[in-house]
Formats: structure tokens, sequence, C-alpha cells
């Protein structure tokens, strides 16, 4: 039979582990406010310190592909955010990519940034986190990401303090992101001042899109939205 000759590995590949698919409104990035289906894989290699998915670092069930499409399908709604943990950690989120490209969604992917980007499919609109020095993982920023952003994709800034806000100006001007692609900034949850951040960012002119977490000012720190 054709199933028992193929190898361990593809079958293996084929599949995901998931840690939760929910329906919410989009709480970042510049499709904020839209009906989106996220698909949460489990796993992260970083351990950022405001972390708000630490449940999804672990446990989750696999999923077949073709069964992980039609969970997604079922909520008839076009915009399809892959997010984690670290999505990326799983070789088979390309896959997954490319086939919910190939199914008609508007897809996003939300990424550390710690790993490498440029086997995603074209059409997904990659959101890339440049971890800062208050995340206490800006070791791990993989800066070559930065040379394949398409303009549509996103560089997400979670400023934790004024010395994390600095540290992000300080970027946008060396490596120059300023017009290549969508730049964002956060404030971390309960550790910046939303207004204060808002207020740097007016007296600097800085050309970038500041951004509250819609889903938390909603519903909090809940999982499933
Ligand atoms: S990269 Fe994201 S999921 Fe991983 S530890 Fe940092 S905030 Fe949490």
């Amino acid at each position: 039979m054709k199933t028992s000759l193929q190898p361990t590995s593809a079958r293996v590949a084929a599949r995901l582990r998931i840690s939760e698919i929910f329906l919410s409104l989009q709480g970042e990035s510049t499709s904020v406010g839209l009906p989106t289906v996220f698909v949460r894989l489990t796993g992260c290699p970083l351990r950022c310190n405001y972390c708000d998915t630490e449940y999804a670092f672990q446990g989750g069930e696999y999923l077949q592909l073709p069964e992980l499409l039609a969970q997604v399908a079922a909520f008839q709604v076009r915009h399809v955010t892959v997010t984690g943990g670290e999505p990326l950690a799983q070789p088979a989120c390309l896959s997954l990519l490319t086939q919910l490209c190939d199914a008609g969604y508007s897809v996003s992917l939300e990424t550390s940034g710690a790993l490498d980007v440029s086997g995603v499919d074209a059409r997904v609109v990659k959101v890339l986190d440049l971890k800062t020095p208050g995340s206490g993982e800006v070791e791990r920023n993989l800066y070559r990401n930065l040379e394949v952003l398409a303009p549509r994709d996103q560089v997400k800034f979670v400023i934790c303090d004024r010395a994390d806000y600095e540290w992000a100006r300080a970027q946008i001007g060396e490596r120059r992101l300023a017009g290549r692609c969508e730049l964002l900034f956060s404030p971390a949850w309960g550790q910046q001042d939303a207004t204060r951040l808002a207020e740097w960012i007016l007296a600097d002119r800085l050309p970038v899109r500041f951004q509250l977490q819609l889903h938390k000012i909603l519903w909090g720190d809940a999982p499933g939205h």
C-alpha cells in the first residue's frame, strides 16, 4: 500500500503540535480589529520576561494538516494568524502557511525574530519581533531576517522602559528600517506606561505605529482571545 511506503519522517512532518485554535479580533499589527482565526503552535525556544503565552510552551495536541485546515475553515473568516510560542520552531509550520495561502486566506505569521524567516511563503505577512534588552532575549535576534522583509511585513518592538525605547529608536536609524516595512511600537503590558510611550514617539516624530494590545483591553490575559 502507498501509505506504508511513506517514510516515517514524511508522516511526522505533516503534523503540528497545536496549543489552541480560536476566533478573536486581531489585537495588534496593521490588521488590528479584524475578526481572525488564530492558530497557536506549541513550543518556544525563548523566555521573554513579559511572555503572556507561557501556557503554550508545552502540551497541546498533534494535528495533521488536513484536520487543522478543516478546523480553521469551520470559523468561516478570511484572516488567519499563525502564532505561538514560536511557530517556526516546528518545521511543518512552513507547509501550514503555504496551504493556508493556497486555500485563499489572508495569512499572517507572528514570530520572535530569532529563527530564519527566509523560507516563509511570500504571500504571508510576517510580523517579526526585534527583542529589546528589556525582554531578556535581545541576544536571540537574527538580524539577517530584516533583509528579507517586504514592505507590507512588520517589525514589532515591545518596549519595557525608556532604555528599550532608545535602543529601538537607534535600531531603526542604524539599520535603516524606516520606509522598508511597517514599524510597530507596543508598551510591555504592566511594565511601560502607554501614554508616556506615545508622548516619546510624538516628541521624536518617530515614523512608527503606536499600538495597544486590543485583545488585552477587551479580555485581559485570558487564553483563547
Ligand atoms: S518569543 Fe513570544 S512566546 Fe516565546 S517567550 Fe517570547 S513572548 Fe513568549
